[in-house]
């Protein structure tokens, strides 16, 4: 097997001809729903998983039955390692079926996310396996950087960055790679569903609060709480949290795949709204970068349904 071969894609950054013409708006996509596992969170798996294979480590155990879970597994059968992702009884069959294809172990455990991943930590405890977190590791963000890297090759600094926030894996990777980039003066506006909003509530606080609940179809940003570097590196840009409803991200999700035929999650189309349904957050010849994370565990039936 060559496992030299970088696994994540350089994805396209579309200008959308759309808002150009409609709302004389400059809006890039920066199209990460085409990654082969249809998220960014490739990008900070094989990061991750290739820093500890040149370690010797070769077990992996994921706690994710989310698109984290499904790109370690797809990272894991590329790279020849063994995937273990331990999941909560919430997560669908749909995609427990698209891990197991991956040839990954699945094993049900626990009410919430939480408490899977407080077994998966016990089952690398006194063994040679490596714990793998959906968003708390300093290995992921460096992956997930490299999608601003790419950016900065193909444009300049933009005015403003939206991206969506689950426990803030990605928002320390666009951060880390803002700041390898010298992208220093963009405005970030950090999205969230009113029932996920971890981010934005410890933002207003300035200090890490733990939501009681989580409570949104926007599955994927569904972290009680978020990561402690995301709220410190936010003291270093200019941030404004942006909180919305389900409603608006199912909607903007689906006015994403009538514009470019590319299904999202509400996870991602709690960004779309940001172009689609705040254009008053777009001045005049401001030029916006929208990442758009992508999320392949909602079918195209459930989001219609909604
Ligand atoms: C993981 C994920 C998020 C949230 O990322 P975090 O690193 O947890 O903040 C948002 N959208 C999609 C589609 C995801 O898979």
């Amino acid at each position: 097997m060559n496992t030299q071969k970088q696994l994540y894609i350089k994805t396209p950054i579309l200008e959308s001809h759309r808002l150009r013409k409609e709302r004389d708006k400059t809006v890039f996509y920066k199209m990460e729903c085409y990654q082969p596992t249809g998220s960014f969170k490739i990008r900070g798996m094989e990061a991750l998983c290739r820093h500890h294979l040149k370690e010797g480590k070769s077990r992996f155990i994921s706690s994710s039955g989310g698109n984290a879970g499904y790109s370690m597994a797809y990272v894991g059968k590329k790279l020849g390692v063994q995937v273990k992702v331990v999941v909560p009884e919430t997560t669908s069959p749909f995609m427990i079926d698209k891990i197991r294809n991956l040839d990954a172990e699945v094993t049900v455990f626990g009410k919430v996310w939480d408490e899977a991943h407080e077994y998966a930590l016990g089952l690398c405890e006194g063994t040679n396996a490596i714990y793998v977190s959906p968003f708390d590791d300093p290995l992921l963000w460096d992956g997930h950087a490299t999608m601003i890297d790419e950016c900065a090759a193909e444009m300049a600094e933009p005015d403003k960055i939206v991206v969506s926030v689950g426990g803030g894996g990605l928002l320390c990777g666009v951060f880390e790679g803002m700041k390898r980039n010298g992208w220093q003066k963009a405005q970030v506006i950090t999205t969230e569903t009113e029932g996920a909003a971890s981010f934005a509530t410890s933002f207003e606080a300035q200090k890490i609060v733990t939501l009681p609940a989580i409570n949104s179809i926007a599955t994927s940003l569904g972290a009680k709480q978020i990561t402690p570097k995301a709220l410190a590196l936010s003291s270093q840009f200019k941030v404004t949290p942006l909180v919305t409803s389900d409603r608006k991200a199912v909607d903007a999700a689906l006015k994403f795949l009538g514009e470019y035929n590319a299904l999202v999650e509400p996870a991602c189309g709690v960004s779309l709204a940001v172009p689609y349904f705040y254009p008053e957050l777009i001045e005049q010849g401001e030029r916006v970068l929208v990442i758009v994370c992508g999320g392949v565990s909602m079918g195209v039936e459930k989001l219609l349904a909604y």
